[in-house]
């Protein structure tokens, strides 16, 4: 179905159709185009790092990068619980065992006080996490120089899951550069799409070389085809690369557009009892991929479902909050460590639609249902 108001549709409005048409006539659609190198740099830049790879989605960069980080069958890494199931899944591949933590609730990311709950627990247990998968959900920072500091007490390294945070800093580091890995997603809906796309980055030069060999099934030198090494087929293709430059040629003005789209919701719906959005800690800045909202039922008299419904009647594309993964029923048999706070965000939150194309009338009119939804109760 198309929605007139989509929750997260691309725009391509800028060099896209110039720059896929040269990759075109460059006769390089593969791994080896022009625009490869020129996307990793333009990013690098952005992120005020030099060590970028680009990959083919976000979920092969937390695969490779979990690989990288040395997580085999038998380990432990603690993953935020309220998250999409890429964060965990890799680790799933590699043979792993996820243990999810909860969040908390300004951030809706992981609870460093959580964290360091459960890492005590694992050692006391004698089973040691390999690793920690921080995630920046809906683009909001999480708490990066808390969850640092207990990285740095126990020497467990971190993957920062920036996969929704291309744009969001926290006092002008990006998200992504906190942690021992970083990833990215540019697929579809993420706010620069390269129809499908992902980056890893690192803080040290040869872990990123690491990336880029074993990306392109770990080739050797070589005239002919040698491998010292098990490798993957998830190195960015330059058709996606041209795309992809295109859009984060223009990544401040969907930042700037996307922090637009929030700041106009919370003016029109940010006083009504029982509507509550999700808040910047000091220092932080979110791109605002998605505008969430949490709707206390007890209070407005509706709930996000019946919200999502009659948005959905009006034309406008909604989602609620990512299921927390101990609550999925693929991960029922795994260990947790919070509460009830991130089962309350699924239950109450609901993403706005939020694309870059919305404009303060498609706004209004997106706020006039939940408006009316509210006169239904009183
Ligand atoms: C989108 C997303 C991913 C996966 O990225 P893909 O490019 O779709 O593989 C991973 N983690 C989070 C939090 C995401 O939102």
């Amino acid at each position: 179905m198309a929605y007139q108001y989509p929750l997260s549709a691309p725009i391509f409005e800028g060099n896209e159709m110039i720059y896929s048409q040269q990759a075109i006539q460059s006769g390089q659609l593969a791994t080896a185009g022009e625009f490869i190198p020129q996307f990793e740099s333009l990013l690098g830049k952005k992120l005020k790092t030099h060590q970028v790879v680009a990959l083919n989605s976000g979920t092969s960069s937390i695969h490779l990068a979990m690989v990288l980080m040395g997580i085999t069958a038998g380990d432990e890494v603690i993953c935020q619980s309220f998250t999409f199931c890429a964060s965990a899944n890799p680790i799933i591949y590699l043979g792993a065992k996820p243990v999810f933590v909860d969040s908390e609730s300004d951030t809706y990311n992981m609870s460093p006080e959580l964290l360091e709950d459960a890492i005590l627990d694992r050692i006391a247990h004698g089973k040691k996490p390999k690793a920690i998968v921080v995630v920046h959900l809906f683009g909001m920072p999480a708490k990066m120089r808390e969850i640092m500091e207990i990285s740095r007490k126990y020497q467990i390294p971190v993957l920062e899951d920036a996969a929704e945070a291309v744009g969001s800093h926290i006092d002008g580091k990006a998200c992504g550069t906190f942690g021992d890995l970083g990833v990215f997603s540019f697929n579809g809906n993420k706010i620069v799409s390269a129809g499908g796309g992902g980056a890893l980055i690192a803080n040290d030069t040869a872990i990123v070389e690491k990336a880029r060999y074993l990306s392109t099934q770990a080739r050797e030198d070589l005239p002919y085809y040698q491998h010292l090494e098990i490798g993957y087929n998830y190195k960015m293709n330059n058709l996606s690369a041209a795309i992809g430059l295109a859009q984060m040629e223009q990544l401040e003005k969907w930042v700037e557009k996307r922090r637009l789209i929030n700041e106009t919701y919370r003016k029109l719906i940010g006083a009504i009892p029982g509507i509550t959005f999700q808040n910047e800690p000091e220092g932080a800045f979110s791109n605002y991929w998605l505008s969430t909202i949490l709707i206390d039922e007890t209070v407005t008299g509706f709930s996000n479902d019946r919200l999502r419904i009659a948005l959905m009647k009006n034309g406008a594309e909604t989602r609620f909050l990512w299921k927390p993964l101990h609550l999925q029923p693929v991960y029922r048999e795994i260990k947790f460590f919070g509460g009830d706070t991130s089962r309350k965000l699924f239950k109450k939150g609901i993403c706005l639609p939020s694309s870059a194309s919305l404009t303060l009338e498609d706004q209004e009119k997106i706020v006039g249902v939940i408006i009316q939804e509210l006169a239904k109760t009183f």
